[in-house]
């Protein structure tokens, strides 16, 4: 079902275009949404081989192959899976590469609930699970055991932004016989393509910028042709396949995200600028800042920024912590990310084992969602003022 379009095309007309053929379905601009379990077979014969495109709901439909046939395209990617939640897009990858006796290296900035899952089944699992400095680089390779089977990387980290150097990651641990995983939901398939760099497998929460409007769960996870077999032998064994809405709604999302993230991105660096000056503020951990120590790594490899990063408060505690979100009236109090409007949260470092994260105060990150920017200026010099007041 590719399209007939130029052989060279921008990321923008393949955002708009990707994945899928009108002329199969009635010249109609979008997908049909195919609820579907059964699919009916002509004949017996054709049933016993399995010999037609669509077998059953949990396989793929028009549906679901519109979005993977986008994300490849996007990813460079062999194959992509559609999963429930961005949760399940870190989990199953992690499940598919990974056996009892094996080790697995997860930077220390990971996403909490990847480290969670981490320390309770893959460890009941018989898994050796070790964590290390999102700044290691090529040192990785003084990590790395004779069973370590998967490096999972998140560039940049969650909560404090760390850059990773992936192609320096990936050539020691592809050296030690690893296969290298990364979470790249901050940069999207817009800004970073994990398989040029080096990574196996691309993974992402689409429930943030793909989705784009805060109302779908999703999860996509991309391989290159060496470990797309055995994703795709997972993904049909554990069987968590992802509903014909939600993927309606993010490739619905994909067509808009390019504009979307532009406005984020501008937004978020002026934004990201301006609070450096500002009184009551030690740090911004913004990789576009030039002041930042991953400022280098982001240029050389990423081809642009979203909308959140954190701000470490110069001294104080939760008191001061809450005060600043307390006095918030625009920025909502909310987990997640990715919509279109701008949520705050605490970010807790107490689970870090290696990374402790900055020290000055409390660290608080911010969705820059596409609110007029004076606004928000305004909105975060008030709880700037109630932090310092607390
Ligand atoms: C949000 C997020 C996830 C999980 O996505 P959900 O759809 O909320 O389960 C995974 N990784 C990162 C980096 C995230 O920010």
């Amino acid at each position: 079902m590719a399209r007939r379009l130029p052989g060279k095309i921008g990321i923008n007309t393949q955002l708009t275009h990707g994945g899928y053929e009108p002329s199969d379905y009635f010249g109609f601009v979008n997908p049909p949404v195919v609820h579907a379990s059964t699919v009916l077979f002509p004949d017996a014969a054709t049933m016993s081989s399995r010999g037609q495109k669509y077998t059953y709901g949990t396989h793929a439909t028009p549906t679901t192959d519109a979005l993977t046939q986008a994300v490849n395209e996007l990813e460079g990617s062999a194959g992509t899976i559609l999963v429930p939640s961005g949760l399940a897009a870190v989990t199953i990858p992690l499940l598919a590469f990974l056996s009892a006796g094996d080790h697995v290296l997860i930077v220390d900035s990971v996403y909490f609930p990847t480290r969670r899952f981490a320390n309770t089944m893959l460890k009941r699992l018989g898994v050796e699970v070790d964590y290390y400095d999102p700044h290691v680089g090529a040192g990785i390779s003084a990590l790395m055991k004779p069973n370590t089977r998967v490096v999972l990387t998140e560039s940049p980290g969650s909560g404090t932004f760390e850059v990773q150097d992936i192609p320096a990651i990936a050539k020691a641990a592809h050296a030690g016989g690893a296969v290298v995983m990364m979470d790249n939901t901050w940069a999207t398939p817009l800004y970073f393509r994990p398989l040029d760099f080096g990574a196996d497998i691309s993974i992402h929460a689409a429930t943030k910028y793909p989705a784009g409007h805060s109302d779908v769960l999703l999860g996509m996870v991309s391989a290159n042709e060496a470990c797309w077999p055995k994703l795709l032998e997972a993904y049909t064994n554990v069987g968590c396949c992802a509903g014909p809405d939600d993927v309606y709604q993010v490739l619905r999302g994909l067509r808009t995200m390019g504009i979307r993230l532009e406005r984020h991105q501008k937004s978020a660096l002026d934004i990201a600028r301006w609070l450096e000056a500002q009184p009551g503020i030690a740090r911004v951990l913004h990789p576009g800042l030039e002041s930042n120590p991953g400022h280098a790594l982001w240029k050389r490899d990423f081809s642009g920024a979203s909308g959140i990063f954190s701000v470490v408060l110069d001294g104080g505690g939760q008191a001061q912590s809450h005060a600043f979100l307390d006095a918030l009236t625009i920025f909502g109090l909310g987990y997640s990310w990715g919509g279109y409007e701008s949520l705050a949260v605490p970010v807790l470092l107490g689970d870090r084992t290696v990374a402790k994260g900055p020290s000055e105060g409390p660290v608080i990150r911010l969705q820059i969602g596409l609110e007029d920017v004076e606004d928000l200026k305004s909105d975060l010099s008030g709880a700037l003022e109630a932090a310092r007041l607390a």
